[in-house]
């Protein structure tokens, strides 16, 4: 059966750099949603905790829930339930609307649009939106925002955080005049925590750093960051390939000389995304991935009973033109976990 290895040895790695950066442990929020992108939310979280992580990111409540004991504070970032809530889970707020709906005593962090106009209220109506959490009882324990453009050599990353750093000021006086705690202030993902030299704020929401990677331009001398997954293959079965002959769909892969050709248990149906004509994709061991990839097959010049098909996911990215996120969040969460 196809599986995915996670090297514990690499992940802590990363968190040692991770903390470091964000001058201590307990500044780090780790950022498990979409299935820890692609890795393995139960597996991932128990991990982080065992290295000490106190605090998490998810996207919805039901995977808040299944990690719920791993942590003391839980962030949901996109939650449309409006249920009662652990008291470990804090609920982003992106609207004055939502602030009526949730049930008393929630705690929650304002997120605020500094600049990137996705999710958010926006800085005249905090005044509001603070009183709003007042009046409806809930814990006001964070204000938050998100970059736009923490990953690229631009200005705009300086004038957001400009943006943001008088958002705070704002909330602190006001805080002040209401008599209520000031709440944590939050700001930067992983390319953000990585491009300051002074990290000072509460904590960082670090995801994809935490797996190894960051899309940062390299320009910003980044860690050395080490990918925590490897992605196998197991075979199928073997053939004898004559010259001449042509494998899989399309018969795209032309045979130039007589060959022992192997097909193995992944596909684009396990979220390897599909390699065809254009794409073309050599293994960590130098094997080649002959023809189009298949829904649950793909074909290789090898006999090895197992394949890595990757073990960084950096080449694949670029073959498909898109961002080492995308290829690793796409996995099929049902593909075995082992954990080395
Ligand atoms: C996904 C996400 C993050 C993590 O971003 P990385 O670039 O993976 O570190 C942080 N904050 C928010 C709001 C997110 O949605």
């Amino acid at each position: 059966m196809a599986k995915i290895i996670l090297n514990r040895e690499n992940l802590f790695h990363n968190l040692n750099l991770i903390s470091k950066q964000a001058k201590g442990i307990e500044k780090v929020a780790i950022v498990l949603k979409d299935n820890a992108y692609g890795h393995g939310l139960l597996e991932i979280a128990k991990l982080a905790s065992e290295y000490g992580i106190k605090k998490a990111v998810v996207r919805t409540h039901e995977e808040a829930l299944k990690i719920n004991n791993f942590f003391e504070d839980v962030l949901i970032l996109a939650d449309v339930e409006n249920s009662t809530y652990s008291h470990t889970f804090h609920i982003a707020v992106n609207s004055l609307e939502q602030i009526k709906k949730l049930p008393i005593n929630t705690k929650v962090h304002l997120k605020i649009d500094s600049g990137m106009h996705r999710n958010g209220i926006n800085k005249k109506q905090l005044k509001e939106a603070i009183i709003g959490i007042c009046e409806q009882n809930l814990k006001f324990t964070g204000l938050f925002t998100h970059y736009r453009c923490a990953d690229e050599l631009s200005t705009d990353f300086y004038w957001q955080r400009s943006n943001f750093e008088q958002i705070k000021q704002e909330v602190k006086s006001t805080c002040e005049k209401l008599s209520i705690p000031t709440p944590k202030f939050h700001s930067a993902n992983s390319s953000a925590l990585f491009r300051v030299k002074d990290f000072d704020e509460d904590f960082a929401r670090v995801g994809i750093a935490t797996y190894g990677y960051l899309e940062t331009d390299t320009i910003f001398n980044n860690p050395k960051l080490k990918p925590v997954m490897s992605f196998w293959a197991q075979k199928i079965s073997t053939r004898e390939i004559k010259k001449g002959q042509r494998i899989g769909y399309g018969g795209s892969y032309f045979a130039k000389k007589d060959m022992t050709v192997s097909t193995y248990d992944v596909g684009y149906g396990d979220g390897f995304l599909r390699l065809n004509e254009k794409h073309k994709y050599i293994t960590p061991k130098g094997y080649k991935i002959l023809g189009r990839v298949s829904m649950d097959n793909l074909s290789i010049n090898s006999q090895d009973e197992e394949v890595c098909i990757f073990d960084d996911v950096r080449q694949l990215a670029k073959i498909h033109d898109t961002i080492t996120y995308e290829i690793i969040t796409t996995l099929n969460p049902n593909i075995k976990k082992e954990i080395i």
